[in-house]
């Protein structure tokens, strides 16, 4: 018997962006009976959710669902449009950005990182112009891939995925545009279609509340041409059978059956509450947390107020206060976790997560953990962040005027 010595009353607030807490509409909805992925039930929820999901990528074209982590969907980005040996121009604006350049490199693939230079370019988003720069250069279409992260979870900073796809346009390039919105997909707006994407990788751990273990490719008829003559090997995360196979709702091998069920009653969450609503939410559950950031004097990790991410915060702690030491006060003393510092960032930042089913009460809840656990971590606060938080919510709600019959 597995013996848990940690039982604090109540349940965790998990408030790290990503995985998000999952509703338990959706954790009822994986309990059920797993059923025959070859029987007739499945087809019918093979192909609603493979329906479904193309709204949430605001697409028309085919979605694959892998089961695996957000990281086998970077991988089958890569290897299914590109060769041994291509050129791909990647984009530095955070850790996530970092490792999919070292999965390139460890797939045979000559990865070009661009970005601003130093600590501080992890705290702006893409810069399009830097990329139609590059790609003017490449006279002989030597780059075969441009690939930008969305929303960089490592900083709490969204890009603006349209203006890559200007910059790539304007240069006249032929290139590829992959992009990894794993964090950023069913909590900021995003359009697989109208921004001209044509590899869109995603998870299901973030935005769409399930626990992980499914991920994305959305994929556009470029994309889909370019994998007839892409030579990186690959088998697992071949497209050509699974995209055959889901026209009749189901999948070459043994799909994630019970996440599937959860991912039906995520998508019915969420085109129920409708995007732009999910997205308004987002928006200003994130204006609030930053209000409290503010008032307390510390700083956001992004520092361009155009690209602040609507579904988690970067808060950086002062000079001599380790932001793990801090997450730790919190951890023990108010059973919450808050992301830790990544890469370059690690010990300098902690992450508040505001994604998923996040509320003005668990985002209050949250913002009322990270003021008393920095108190008690002994970082000098210039005022409460709780207060500014609640004076942010509040002034934007009406009071019900409806009276009882
Ligand atoms: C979470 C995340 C990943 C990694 O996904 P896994 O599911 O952990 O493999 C990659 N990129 C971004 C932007 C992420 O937020």
């Amino acid at each position: 018997m597995l013996k848990l010595d940690f039982h604090p009353a109540g349940r965790h607030f998990l408030q790290i962006p990503g995985p998000s807490p999952v509703p338990d509409r959706i954790l009822n909805a994986i309990s059920r009976p797993t059923i025959d992925h070859r029987g007739p039930e499945f087809g019918a929820l093979g192909l609603q959710v493979l329906e479904g999901i193309k709204k949430i990528f605001k697409t028309e074209q085919p979605v694959v669902i892998y089961p695996a982590s957000g990281t086998g969907a970077w991988e089958a980005a890569l290897s299914n449009t590109l060769s041994p040996g291509d050129t791909v121009l990647m984009y530095e604006t955070g850790h996530f950005a970092t490792l999919w350049k070292k999965m390139a490199e460890a797939l045979g693939l000559k990865p070009e990182f661009l970005g601003l230079p130093g600590i501080e370019g992890w705290r702006y988003g893409v810069q399009a112009d830097l990329i139609e720069e590059r790609l003017r250069k490449d006279a002989h279409h030597l780059i075969k891939a441009v690939c930008v992260v969305h929303n960089e979870t490592s900083t709490g900073v969204t890009s603006d995925i349209a203006a890559v796809r200007k910059a790539i346009d304007a240069a006249g390039h032929p290139a590829l545009l992959l992009v990894d919105t794993i964090s950023g997909l069913a909590s900021a707006e995003y359009k697989h279609d109208d921004w001209g994407v044509d590899v869109t990788v995603s998870g299901s751990q973030k935005g769409l509340m399930l626990p992980p273990g499914i991920s994305f490719n959305a994929i556009s008829e470029k994309a889909m041409a370019a994998s007839k003559s892409a030579k990186l090997p690959r088998a697992f995360w071949d497209w050509t059978d699974i995209v055959e196979m889901n026209k009749s709702g189901y999948w070459p091998y043994t799909p994630n059956t019970n996440l599937l069920y959860g991912l039906y009653e995520a998508l019915d969450m969420i085109l129920g509450e409708g995007l732009d609503n999910v997205f308004a939410r987002h928006q200003r559950l994130a204006e609030a947390c930053r209000a409290a950031v503010n008032t307390w004097g510390l700083e956001i990790q992004c520092a361009d107020p155009a690209v602040y991410s609507p579904v988690l915060t970067g808060v950086m702690t002062p000079a001599g206060f380790d932001a793990d030491l801090i997450r730790k006060v919190i951890y023990e003393n108010f059973n919450m976790s808050l992301g830790t510092g990544l890469g370059k960032m690690k010990g300098r930042m902690f992450r508040i997560g505001h994604l998923g089913e996040a509320s003005d009460l668990t985002l209050m809840a949250t913002l009322a953990g990270c003021e008393m656990g920095l108190k008690l971590a002994g970082v000098p606060l210039a005022g409460s962040g709780v207060l500014a938080a609640m004076d942010a919510l509040s002034a934007q709600k009406v009071p019900s005027l409806r009276q009882a019959a």
